[in-house]
């Protein structure tokens, strides 16, 4: 079977090729072909890359006249010239796309037809950069990958058992059932975490109480009791809880009017400040990735030490707020860009939790591995660095409906 993956963003897009049989494997496999655009690095032009099996096959950049055509380009690479790895489109067997906002209306992944387009297209009001694109990319493809099945999974969808209490907002109901509530993201994320972390620990999904800490660009704490996603720190849109790469996490609301108060102030530039000009990036001045931060702090840069040492306040905070929640913590787990790569972090994230009896191992926690357990033996709470794997989260909802289609 093989499935094909679109992971659209605005700036980037993701695709890769899974080839499966009938069982999905216990391990995710590498797939057969990935490519990836980048409309980032210089202004009117795409760059894209084709990897077969970790090879980088070739790179090309092309002026970026038309998303569509790019994407046409980079697909095509699926079935000519030295990337080739099937004949023509219709070898494709599934397409699943990862949709960033489901609303109230998604609790699972779904088959897309003419409704389910609409109604992504609704929700943009939610979700203006993400839906959008990847309405894109689920357009494009259908016409490539005609009468090919298409696969809406949702970032939001995890997060859709959230209890009345952890997803409602304290302002006037009648908000609440405008659809301003919390959702939660990085589902996709977060869900395979939780099935990785009970194969690791080698115990059910249901007798587990984990938080996984999807610590990247972007941020977000689950909390997951028996199987299912009880709280989490981002709300109605990705601005809320932890401090993030450029994004501020949650603040006082009131900074919010006291700034759209002010002469100079406007929404859109409201917006930017929050998401784009925040987090480790406006506190250090220097940057939102955390490797110059920390080498800013070797050299002995004080406002990086600040953004470092907010950035660890906000993600222990959120941490003792989802074990609240919980009742208890099994598992803590670390995973995306920071928390896979970054030491110190998980240290100083897991420091204030010994009074649980979490104990690191410093020595595991330096060594560089994925999906390990880095703590020690005796530990009360076993400490997890996983590696995810939306791609194969989504290839897996995928593989799901062929075999049962919903
Ligand atoms: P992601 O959104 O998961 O791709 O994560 C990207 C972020 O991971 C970057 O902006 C960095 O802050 C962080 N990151 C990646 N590699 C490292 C590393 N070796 N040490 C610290 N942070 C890293």
């Amino acid at each position: 079977m093989k499935i094909l993956v679109l992971n659209t963003g605005s700036s980037s897009l993701k695709s890769c090729l899974y080839d499966l049989g009938s069982q999905l494997p216990d391990n995710p496999p590498e797939p057969i072909w990935e490519a990836m655009i980048d409309w980032s690095k210089h202004t009117g032009y795409a760059e894209i890359t084709v990897k077969l099996h970790q090879e980088k096959n070739i790179q090309e950049e092309v002026v970026a006249n038309s998303r569509t055509e790019i994407i046409q380009r980079m697909l095509a690479t699926l079935w000519e010239g030295e990337t080739a790895v099937i004949h023509s489109p219709s070898e494709i067997d599934v397409i699943g796309h990862r949709v960033v906002h489901g609303g109230n209306k998604y609790q699972q992944s779904i088959l897309i037809d003419a409704e389910v387009k609409q109604t992504i297209t609704e929700l943009a009001v939610f979700a203006p950069v993400h839906n959008p694109v990847n309405l894109e990319g689920i357009e494009t493809t259908e016409k490539i990958f005609v009468n090919v099945p298409q696969i809406a999974v949702f970032d939001t969808a995890f997060h859709a058992h959230l209890e009345p209490a952890a997803y409602t907002y304290a302002i006037p109901m009648k908000y609440t059932h405008q659809g301003i509530r919390r959702y939660g993201f990085h589902g996709i994320s977060h869900q395979y975490c939780r099935d990785r972390a009970a194969k690791l620990l080698n115990r059910p999904v249901t007798d587990l109480r984990l938080i996984t800490c999807h610590i990247g660009n972007g941020c977000s704490l689950a909390a997951i009791r028996n199987g299912l996603s009880i709280d989490t720190t981002m709300g109605f849109t990705p601005l809320e809880g932890l401090v993030m790469g450029s994004r501020s996490g949650s603040i006082d609301a009131g900074i919010l009017i006291h700034l759209l108060r002010q002469p100079d102030m406007d929404v859109e530039k409201l917006d930017r400040l929050l998401n784009r000009e925040s987090g480790l990036l406006g506190i250090s001045g220097l940057s939102p990735d955390l490797r110059p931060i920390l080498q800013a702090i070797a050299e002995g840069n004080s406002q990086a030490q600040l953004a470092f040492d907010v950035y660890v306040h906000s993600l222990r905070s959120h941490i003792g707020s989802m074990i609240a929640s919980l009742g208890g913590l099994d598992a803590l787990v670390f995973t995306a860009g920071v928390g896979e790569n970054s030491p110190e972090v998980r240290a100083a994230a897991c420091q204030n939790f010994e009074f649980l009896g979490l104990q690191l191992d410093h020595l595991k926690n330096q060594q560089r591995g994925r999906d390990v357990d880095i703590a020690t033996e005796e530990s009360k709470v076993r400490v997890l660095v996983i590696h995810t794997q939306e791609d194969w989260q989504i290839a897996c909802e995928c593989h799901g409906y062929r075999q049962s289609p919903k």
